[in-house]
């Protein structure tokens, strides 16, 4: 068992990104099953859950720090269905997920960073970005919304930002959720074809497939440019559901771990204190 865990350590510790590492998306796996089958994935993910809540606890009862988990994606990747099956069962308290779509009404009149820093977790709290800044230098790239001398000098901020973040006491960690093309045509299929699923499917979602290679390039230059020490990137692979929300829980959990959050001591004076 003890040895499981630790070929578990090495094969998650190998999706994280190295600063400066000159990153491949098409040598980067996207169908691993990190040596287990669905089910193994899935008793891994709800043990994993347990030490999640706990130490979410300890971390609120600490009060000083915070954890933001910024989860980024193709289309059908499966960015809802990792937050929903890493967090579900969680005291809904203790987290806070946004997702961000196209920028609107006030977020337009600011910087872009404005919505986003609004967004960041209080101390004690697990923050969940379901998309995030990084559409920023993603679509607003590949779409050319804003001209190259625009967004390239938005890593510099993003680096910036995301340490300011980790100085003042919120640690970041990011997640590429890393689907196959065919994968993705697999599962927008499977969403046309059943009319629960239908209304995920947009006509803009062929769009965005067609421009697969401009994509993959700008996720590219974007996990190169702005994983850090502190604030890394995982490549996770994300054409098996299980093992890919297996994989973020431990990323997760792993990141609480290290942060080690501690029970602040109790008042003095508090020993045999009876409640009358
Ligand atoms: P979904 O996550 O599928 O609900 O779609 C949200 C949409 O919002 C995606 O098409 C994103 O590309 C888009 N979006 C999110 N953030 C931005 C942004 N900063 N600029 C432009 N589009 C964005
Ligand atoms: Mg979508």
């Amino acid at each position: 068992m003890a040895d499981q865990h630790r070929d578990l350590d090495d094969l998650i510790d190998a999706l994280r990104v190295r600063p400066d590492e000159a990153v491949d998306l098409r040598e980067r796996p996207t169908d691993a099953d990190f040596g287990m089958d669905k089910e193994a994935a899935l008793a891994r993910l709800a043990d994993t859950r347990t030490a999640i809540d706990l130490l979410q606890q300890r971390l609120y009862a600490e009060g000083t720090r915070s954890v933001l988990l910024v989860v980024q994606a193709m289309d059908a990747a499966g960015k809802d269905g990792t937050i929903r099956n890493v967090l579900t069962g969680l005291n809904p308290a203790g987290i806070h997920v946004t997702s961000f779509k196209a920028p609107g009404g006030p977020e337009v009149q600011h910087d872009y960073l404005w919505r986003v820093h609004q967004a960041v977790p209080r101390r004690g709290e697990i923050g969940v970005f379901n998309r995030s800044h990084y559409e920023d230098v993603l679509v607003v790239r590949v779409k050319r919304f804003v001209p190259e001398t625009v967004w390239r000098r938005r890593y510099e901020h993003i680096r910036h930002f995301e340490q300011l973040l980790t100085d003042e006491g919120t640690t970041v960690v990011k997640v590429f959720l890393h689907v196959s093309k065919d994968e993705q045509a697999r599962r927008f299929q499977e969403r046309l074809d059943d009319p629960e699923k239908r209304w995920k499917f947009r006509a803009g979602d062929l769009d965005d497939r067609a421009l697969w290679d401009d994509f993959q390039a700008a996720y590219t230059e974007a996990i190169e440019r702005t994983t850090t020490k502190d604030c890394p990137w995982y490549v996770v692979p994300a054409d098996s559901n299980s093992r890919r929300n297996m994989a973020v829980g431990e990323i997760l959990r792993r990141t609480l771990e290290r942060l080690d959050p501690r029970i602040p001591d109790p008042e003095e004076g508090l020993d045999g204190v009876k409640v009358v």
